[in-house]
């Protein structure tokens, strides 16, 4: 258990978020000695400071370099990396695009409260045109980026949506997101009580209405999308990733297998597998070869 307890807000969906990550850790009996959570720069980016492995806070918008980096380095750790819609998806976007070219195998759990909570509440790259929240003096002027559809461009092979407050639910979409072959990706709606008065725990969940009413609720079966052409899964993947309202699906949205980063590093470096950067001198690559290789 970590010694440092957390200090966001009375009733941040930040806890559910950290609840759901330490228990699926723990579930999968990650060594925690072979695991490390890397964060960004937000309230989600204390995360690592809870958690009882190793992690790094880095930078704004750059969390996923130094993940990808660590995974690169010693392709056995289990990698998780964390951050906001603000700093994954403003500052970080380009990293956001690169990362799902690569296809490292770790997962990345974008926090999306719609604000830039850290620093008092300004419109987030997921806010929607015309909305106010309590922080802003006018309207957004500007459209909300949907990070499911970015993922999807970019090339992400594991694609989920959570809700913060479905602890177990969240708990067992993190298991999954870890347990795949590749760069997965889950986008968690995660209220934000101190700046974003319009989607609150009250409005996904609004008293009164059972749980399947919820509108963060879960549609979504994976399960039925092997049977599908491509371009049907496609068609209904963008379908559900644009539905926003009355009901918000979450889930597994999709899943894809391709190649990781690792496997294809292979080809230019046959002794990674064995001698990746980790292992230090005693298992030197052969880098002189891949420079002289690719040298004008
Ligand atoms: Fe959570 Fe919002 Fe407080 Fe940050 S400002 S700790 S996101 S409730
Ligand atoms: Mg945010």
């Amino acid at each position: 258990k970590a010694e440092k307890q957390p200090d966001w807000c009375p009733g941040c969906g930040d806890y559910g978020i950290l609840s759901a990550l330490q228990m699926a850790l723990f579930e999968l009996k990650r060594d925690p000695s072979q695991t490390a959570v890397f964060s960004g720069i937000g309230c989600s980016a204390k995360t690592p400071h809870y958690l009882n492995v190793y992690g790094v806070h880095t930078l704004h918008g750059r969390v996923l370099p130094v993940a990808q980096g660590a995974k690169l380095a010693n392709p056995h750790l289990t990698v998780v990396a964390v951050g906001g819609d603000g700093d994954g998806l403003g500052i970080g976007a380009g990293h956001f695009v690169a990362a799902g070219r690569r296809n490292v195998d770790m997962l990345y759990i974008l926090y999306d409260n719609e604000v830039y909570g850290l620093t008092k509440g300004q419109a987030g790259p997921t806010l929607g045109l015309g909305e106010k929240t309590k922080s802003l003096p006018k309207p957004n002027p500007q459209s909300r980026l949907n990070p499911l559809l970015l993922a999807f461009a970019a090339g992400y092979t594991w694609i989920a949506r959570g809700y913060a407050y479905d602890v177990k639910g969240l708990k067992e979409l993190i298991k999954e997101g870890i347990e795949h072959r590749g760069l997965a990706f889950l986008h968690v709606l995660q209220p934000c009580p101190t700046y974003n008065d319009l989607h609150t725990k009250e409005w996904f969940a609004p008293p009164g209405f059972t749980s399947s009413r919820k509108r963060a609720t879960t549609p979504m079966s994976p399960q039925g999308f092997p049977r599908r052409s491509w371009t049907s899964k496609m068609m209904l993947f963008q379908e559900k990733a644009l539905e926003w309202g009355e009901r918000i699906p979450v889930g597994v949205f999709w899943k894809a297998e391709l190649p990781t980063f690792e496997a294809r590093l292979k080809a230019y470096l046959p002794r990674y597998p064995e001698a990746y950067p980790a292992r230090g001198p005693e298992a030197p690559l052969d880098l002189e070869g891949l420079l002289q290789e690719f040298a004008l």
